[in-house]
Protein backbone atom coordinates (compact mmCIF):
# COMPACT_ATOMS: atom_id res chain seq x y z
CA UNK A 1 0.00 0.00 0.00
CA UNK A 2 1.17 3.49 -0.86
CA UNK A 3 0.09 5.93 1.46
CA UNK A 4 1.30 9.67 0.73
CA UNK A 5 1.45 12.23 3.80
CA UNK A 6 1.06 15.90 2.63
CA UNK A 7 2.48 19.09 5.59
CA UNK A 8 1.67 22.43 4.40
CA UNK A 9 -1.85 22.85 1.94
CA UNK A 10 -1.22 25.85 0.80
CA UNK A 11 -0.45 26.40 -3.36
CA UNK A 12 1.93 24.06 -3.91
CA UNK A 13 0.93 21.04 -1.36
CA UNK A 14 -2.98 21.16 -2.79
CA UNK A 15 -1.81 21.11 -6.39
CA UNK A 16 0.54 18.37 -6.28
CA UNK A 17 -2.54 16.58 -4.32
CA UNK A 18 -4.78 17.29 -7.00
CA UNK A 19 -1.71 15.81 -9.57
CA UNK A 20 -1.42 12.72 -8.29
CA UNK A 21 -5.46 12.12 -8.03
CA UNK A 22 -6.32 13.47 -11.39
CA UNK A 23 -3.42 11.66 -13.07
CA UNK A 24 -3.91 8.42 -10.63
CA UNK A 25 -0.62 7.56 -9.42
CA UNK A 26 -0.14 4.51 -8.00
CA UNK A 27 -0.92 5.59 -4.55
CA UNK A 28 -4.03 4.19 -2.12
CA UNK A 29 -3.58 6.95 0.54
CA UNK A 30 -3.67 10.58 0.62
CA UNK A 31 -3.21 12.52 4.25
CA UNK A 32 -3.32 16.47 4.27
CA UNK A 33 -2.10 18.03 7.05
CA UNK A 34 -1.71 21.61 7.97
CA UNK A 35 -0.76 23.97 11.06
CA UNK A 36 -4.28 25.31 9.60
CA UNK A 37 -6.71 22.56 10.32
CA UNK A 38 -9.64 24.03 8.79
CA UNK A 39 -8.07 24.65 5.96
CA UNK A 40 -6.72 20.90 5.90
CA UNK A 41 -9.53 19.71 6.50
CA UNK A 42 -11.54 21.94 3.26
CA UNK A 43 -9.00 20.85 1.03
CA UNK A 44 -9.44 17.34 1.57
CA UNK A 45 -13.02 17.69 1.17
CA UNK A 46 -12.90 19.43 -1.67
CA UNK A 47 -10.63 16.84 -3.58
CA UNK A 48 -12.27 14.03 -2.38
CA UNK A 49 -15.17 15.84 -4.74
CA UNK A 50 -12.97 15.17 -7.39
CA UNK A 51 -12.11 11.31 -6.71
CA UNK A 52 -15.29 10.22 -9.17
CA UNK A 53 -13.27 11.39 -12.19
CA UNK A 54 -9.91 9.86 -11.41
CA UNK A 55 -8.65 7.16 -12.71
CA UNK A 56 -8.15 5.03 -9.50
CA UNK A 57 -9.51 5.61 -5.76
CA UNK A 58 -7.36 6.87 -3.09
CA UNK A 59 -8.83 6.99 0.30
CA UNK A 60 -8.57 11.37 0.99
CA UNK A 61 -8.17 12.73 4.48
CA UNK A 62 -7.33 15.50 6.84
CA UNK A 63 -4.97 13.65 9.57
CA UNK A 64 -2.36 14.30 11.99
CA UNK A 65 1.18 13.23 12.25
CA UNK A 66 0.25 9.90 13.84
CA UNK A 67 -1.20 9.19 10.42
CA UNK A 68 2.69 8.53 9.05
CA UNK A 69 3.10 5.73 11.14
CA UNK A 70 2.98 3.78 7.90
CA UNK A 71 3.28 6.71 5.20
CA UNK A 72 5.60 5.42 2.00
CA UNK A 73 6.59 9.62 1.63
CA UNK A 74 6.01 12.51 3.84
CA UNK A 75 6.08 15.46 1.00
CA UNK A 76 6.94 18.97 3.45
CA UNK A 77 5.33 21.87 1.04
CA UNK A 78 4.76 24.29 4.13
CA UNK A 79 6.50 27.27 4.97
CA UNK A 80 6.36 31.21 3.37
CA UNK A 81 6.76 31.70 -0.30
CA UNK A 82 8.61 34.33 -1.46
CA UNK A 83 6.90 37.58 -2.81
CA UNK A 84 8.34 39.36 -5.25
CA UNK A 85 11.52 41.57 -4.99
CA UNK A 86 12.60 38.64 -2.09
CA UNK A 87 14.59 36.27 -3.02
CA UNK A 88 14.16 32.37 -1.41
CA UNK A 89 17.33 32.97 0.62
CA UNK A 90 15.42 35.74 2.49
CA UNK A 91 12.90 32.75 3.77
CA UNK A 92 15.48 30.72 5.28
CA UNK A 93 15.04 31.90 9.31
CA UNK A 94 11.22 31.92 9.16
CA UNK A 95 11.13 28.36 7.40
CA UNK A 96 13.73 26.79 9.61
CA UNK A 97 11.59 27.22 12.06
CA UNK A 98 8.75 25.50 10.34
CA UNK A 99 10.36 22.62 9.13
CA UNK A 100 12.03 22.27 13.09
CA UNK A 101 8.46 22.23 13.98
CA UNK A 102 7.29 19.53 11.85
CA UNK A 103 10.24 17.20 11.90
CA UNK A 104 10.29 17.49 15.55
CA UNK A 105 6.50 16.27 15.47
CA UNK A 106 7.52 13.88 12.75
CA UNK A 107 10.30 11.93 14.54
CA UNK A 108 8.12 11.19 17.15
CA UNK A 109 5.97 8.72 14.86
CA UNK A 110 7.06 6.03 13.42
CA UNK A 111 7.68 7.63 10.18
CA UNK A 112 10.06 4.80 8.30
CA UNK A 113 9.13 6.56 4.69
CA UNK A 114 11.09 9.10 2.27
CA UNK A 115 10.83 12.73 2.83
CA UNK A 116 10.51 14.86 0.03
CA UNK A 117 10.59 18.19 0.18
CA UNK A 118 9.90 21.50 -1.43
CA UNK A 119 9.75 24.35 0.91
CA UNK A 120 12.29 27.09 0.10
CA UNK A 121 15.18 27.81 0.50
CA UNK A 122 15.16 24.50 -0.99
CA UNK A 123 18.43 22.94 -0.82
CA UNK A 124 19.35 24.52 3.02
CA UNK A 125 15.62 22.99 3.98
CA UNK A 126 16.59 19.77 2.61
CA UNK A 127 19.71 19.82 4.88
CA UNK A 128 17.73 20.77 8.14
CA UNK A 129 15.69 17.50 7.13
CA UNK A 130 18.09 15.46 6.95
CA UNK A 131 20.22 16.47 10.10
CA UNK A 132 16.99 17.03 11.99
CA UNK A 133 15.34 13.53 10.92
CA UNK A 134 18.86 11.59 11.16
CA UNK A 135 17.27 9.30 8.37
CA UNK A 136 19.77 7.59 5.83
CA UNK A 137 21.11 10.14 3.18
CA UNK A 138 19.01 8.13 0.53
CA UNK A 139 15.76 8.95 2.36
CA UNK A 140 15.88 12.64 2.17
CA UNK A 141 15.17 14.09 -1.13
CA UNK A 142 14.72 17.66 -1.52
CA UNK A 143 12.67 18.61 -5.21
CA UNK A 144 16.19 20.55 -5.82
CA UNK A 145 16.27 21.28 -9.33
CA UNK A 146 13.96 19.19 -11.19
CA UNK A 147 11.71 21.94 -11.52
CA UNK A 148 14.72 24.01 -13.11
CA UNK A 149 15.77 21.22 -15.43
CA UNK A 150 12.02 20.86 -16.81
CA UNK A 151 12.08 24.51 -17.05
CA UNK A 152 15.64 24.15 -19.17
CA UNK A 153 14.21 21.76 -21.29
CA UNK A 154 11.19 23.17 -21.90
CA UNK A 155 13.25 26.88 -23.25
CA UNK A 156 15.32 24.12 -25.27
CA UNK A 157 12.22 22.84 -26.73
CA UNK A 158 10.18 25.66 -27.69
CA UNK A 159 13.51 27.37 -29.54
CA UNK A 160 14.47 24.09 -31.31
CA UNK A 161 10.57 22.46 -32.23
CA UNK A 162 11.54 19.34 -30.64
CA UNK A 163 9.12 17.66 -27.84
CA UNK A 164 11.21 17.99 -24.30
CA UNK A 165 11.13 14.56 -23.13
CA UNK A 166 13.93 14.20 -26.19
CA UNK A 167 15.87 16.95 -24.74
CA UNK A 168 18.32 15.66 -21.74
CA UNK A 169 19.42 18.83 -19.79
CA UNK A 170 20.32 19.78 -16.67
CA UNK A 171 20.37 22.00 -14.25
CA UNK A 172 22.69 21.46 -11.58
CA UNK A 173 23.92 23.06 -7.80
CA UNK A 174 21.09 24.87 -5.79
CA UNK A 175 17.74 25.89 -6.60
CA UNK A 176 18.29 29.29 -6.79
CA UNK A 177 20.59 32.35 -8.07
CA UNK A 178 23.69 30.00 -8.07
CA UNK A 179 22.23 27.27 -10.20
CA UNK A 180 23.88 26.74 -13.32
CA UNK A 181 23.62 24.28 -16.91
CA UNK A 182 25.92 21.67 -17.48
CA UNK A 183 25.85 22.56 -21.09
CA UNK A 184 28.06 19.98 -22.57
CA UNK A 185 26.08 16.82 -20.78
CA UNK A 186 23.07 18.18 -22.83
CA UNK A 187 21.80 15.59 -25.72
CA UNK A 188 18.79 16.47 -28.29
CA UNK A 189 18.24 13.02 -29.15
CA UNK A 190 22.15 11.58 -29.38
CA UNK A 191 23.26 14.79 -30.80
CA UNK A 192 25.37 17.63 -28.77
CA UNK A 193 23.44 20.81 -27.86
CA UNK A 194 26.42 22.70 -29.51
CA UNK A 195 25.03 21.55 -32.79
CA UNK A 196 22.07 23.28 -32.40
CA UNK A 197 22.38 26.80 -30.02
CA UNK A 198 24.93 29.25 -30.60
CA UNK A 199 26.83 30.32 -26.72
CA UNK A 200 24.57 33.39 -26.47
CA UNK A 201 21.24 31.52 -26.97
CA UNK A 202 22.69 29.42 -24.41
CA UNK A 203 23.93 32.06 -22.02
CA UNK A 204 19.72 33.78 -23.03
CA UNK A 205 18.03 30.40 -22.05
CA UNK A 206 20.01 30.02 -19.20
CA UNK A 207 19.07 33.12 -17.55
CA UNK A 208 15.07 32.80 -18.50
CA UNK A 209 15.31 29.46 -16.46
CA UNK A 210 17.04 31.77 -13.27
CA UNK A 211 14.67 34.20 -13.83
CA UNK A 212 11.27 32.15 -14.58
CA UNK A 213 10.09 31.83 -10.58
CA UNK A 214 10.10 36.14 -10.83
CA UNK A 215 8.15 36.30 -14.26
CA UNK A 216 5.46 33.97 -12.58
CA UNK A 217 5.66 35.46 -9.39
CA UNK A 218 5.40 38.83 -10.40
CA UNK A 219 2.15 38.11 -12.28
CA UNK A 220 -0.04 35.59 -9.69
CA UNK A 221 2.37 36.07 -6.83
CA UNK A 222 3.21 32.13 -6.45
CA UNK A 223 4.43 29.07 -8.28
CA UNK A 224 2.46 25.74 -8.39
CA UNK A 225 1.93 24.15 -11.39
CA UNK A 226 5.71 23.68 -12.29
CA UNK A 227 6.88 22.68 -9.18
CA UNK A 228 3.55 20.04 -8.27
CA UNK A 229 4.42 18.06 -11.74
CA UNK A 230 8.17 17.94 -10.46
CA UNK A 231 6.75 16.44 -6.84
CA UNK A 232 4.44 14.19 -8.74
CA UNK A 233 7.23 13.23 -11.09
CA UNK A 234 9.68 12.16 -7.82
CA UNK A 235 7.00 10.42 -6.33
CA UNK A 236 6.20 7.90 -9.18
CA UNK A 237 9.94 7.22 -9.72
CA UNK A 238 9.64 6.25 -5.69
CA UNK A 239 6.39 4.37 -6.09
CA UNK A 240 6.69 2.71 -9.50
CA UNK A 241 10.57 2.27 -8.87
CA UNK A 242 11.59 3.48 -12.30
CA UNK A 243 15.14 4.46 -11.56
CA UNK A 244 14.66 7.90 -13.28
CA UNK A 245 17.45 10.38 -13.57
CA UNK A 246 16.36 13.17 -11.59
CA UNK A 247 18.21 16.37 -10.53
CA UNK A 248 17.21 16.44 -6.82
CA UNK A 249 18.58 17.32 -3.55
CA UNK A 250 20.44 15.23 -1.65
CA UNK A 251 23.20 14.93 1.09
CA UNK A 252 26.92 14.86 0.31
CA UNK A 253 28.57 14.08 3.50
CA UNK A 254 32.39 14.91 1.78
CA UNK A 255 30.93 18.93 2.28
CA UNK A 256 27.87 18.28 4.50
CA UNK A 257 25.43 20.42 2.63
CA UNK A 258 22.45 19.27 0.24
CA UNK A 259 22.87 20.22 -3.31
CA UNK A 260 20.86 19.15 -6.38
CA UNK A 261 22.58 16.91 -8.89
CA UNK A 262 21.27 14.14 -11.37
CA UNK A 263 20.34 10.93 -8.99
CA UNK A 264 18.66 7.51 -9.89
CA UNK A 265 15.20 7.67 -7.91
CA UNK A 266 13.78 4.58 -6.92
CA UNK A 267 11.73 2.80 -4.37
CA UNK A 268 14.56 3.80 -2.21
CA UNK A 269 15.01 6.96 -2.83
CA UNK A 270 18.02 8.88 -4.20
CA UNK A 271 21.24 7.09 -5.38
CA UNK A 272 23.41 10.03 -5.98
CA UNK A 273 26.33 7.94 -7.65
CA UNK A 274 26.07 8.80 -10.97
CA UNK A 275 29.00 10.66 -12.51
CA UNK A 276 28.95 14.49 -14.14
CA UNK A 277 31.10 15.42 -17.04
CA UNK A 278 31.69 18.70 -15.55
CA UNK A 279 34.15 21.26 -17.87
CA UNK A 280 36.52 23.46 -15.79
CA UNK A 281 34.14 26.57 -15.89
CA UNK A 282 31.41 23.83 -14.15
CA UNK A 283 33.56 23.34 -11.11
CA UNK A 284 34.29 27.09 -10.49
CA UNK A 285 30.51 27.00 -10.35
CA UNK A 286 29.64 24.24 -8.13
CA UNK A 287 32.23 25.50 -5.95
CA UNK A 288 30.89 29.19 -5.66
CA UNK A 289 27.35 27.00 -4.87
CA UNK A 290 28.89 24.87 -2.35
CA UNK A 291 30.43 27.88 -0.14
CA UNK A 292 27.51 29.71 -0.68
CA UNK A 293 25.29 26.40 0.76
CA UNK A 294 28.12 26.14 3.71
CA UNK A 295 27.67 28.96 4.52
CA UNK A 296 23.96 29.46 4.83
CA UNK A 297 23.79 25.90 6.61
CA UNK A 298 26.18 28.08 9.40
CA UNK A 299 23.58 30.57 9.67
CA UNK A 300 21.18 28.05 11.06
CA UNK A 301 23.38 25.19 12.61
CA UNK A 302 25.46 27.15 14.60
CA UNK A 303 27.72 24.01 14.82
P1 LIG B 1 1.40 28.81 0.95
O1 LIG B 1 1.56 29.99 1.84
O2 LIG B 1 0.32 28.83 -0.07
O3 LIG B 1 1.21 27.49 1.84
C1 LIG B 1 2.02 27.20 2.92
C2 LIG B 1 1.22 26.31 3.85
O4 LIG B 1 2.08 25.87 4.92
C3 LIG B 1 0.05 27.05 4.52
O5 LIG B 1 -1.16 26.33 4.29
C4 LIG B 1 0.43 27.08 5.99
O6 LIG B 1 -0.69 27.04 6.87
C5 LIG B 1 1.30 25.84 6.11
N1 LIG B 1 2.18 25.86 7.29
C6 LIG B 1 2.90 26.89 7.78
N2 LIG B 1 3.55 26.51 8.89
C7 LIG B 1 3.26 25.20 9.10
C8 LIG B 1 3.64 24.26 10.09
N3 LIG B 1 4.47 24.58 11.09
N4 LIG B 1 3.14 23.00 10.00
C9 LIG B 1 2.29 22.66 9.00
N5 LIG B 1 1.89 23.53 8.04
C10 LIG B 1 2.38 24.78 8.08
O7 LIG B 1 2.83 28.59 0.25
P2 LIG B 1 3.11 27.80 -1.11
O8 LIG B 1 2.99 28.73 -2.24
O9 LIG B 1 2.34 26.54 -1.10
O10 LIG B 1 4.67 27.49 -0.93
C11 LIG B 1 5.11 26.54 0.03
C12 LIG B 1 6.63 26.43 0.00
O11 LIG B 1 7.06 25.88 -1.25
C13 LIG B 1 7.33 27.80 0.11
O12 LIG B 1 8.47 27.68 0.95
C14 LIG B 1 7.75 28.09 -1.33
O13 LIG B 1 8.85 28.97 -1.40
C15 LIG B 1 8.10 26.69 -1.79
N6 LIG B 1 8.17 26.50 -3.24
C16 LIG B 1 9.12 25.66 -3.69
C17 LIG B 1 9.26 25.44 -5.05
C18 LIG B 1 10.31 24.45 -5.50
O14 LIG B 1 10.65 24.37 -6.68
N7 LIG B 1 10.86 23.66 -4.61
C19 LIG B 1 8.43 26.10 -5.96
C20 LIG B 1 7.43 26.94 -5.46
C21 LIG B 1 7.31 27.15 -4.10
Amino acid sequence: MNKIAIVGCGNVGVTYAYSLITTGANIDELVLIDINKEKAEAEALDLCHAINFAPRNIKIYAGDYSDLDNASIVCVCAGKNRQIQQSRDELLFDNFEIIKDIVYKINKTKFNGIYLIASNPLDAMTYAVKRLSNLPENRVIGSGTTLDSNRLNYLISKKLNVNPKDIHGYVIGEHGQSAFVSWDDILIGCNKINDFLSNEEMLQIEQEVRDSATQIIKGKGYTNFGVASCLLQITNAIVNNTNEILTVSVYDSSYDICYSKPCIVNREGANKNIDIDLTEQDYLQLNKTFNKLKNTKNLIFKN
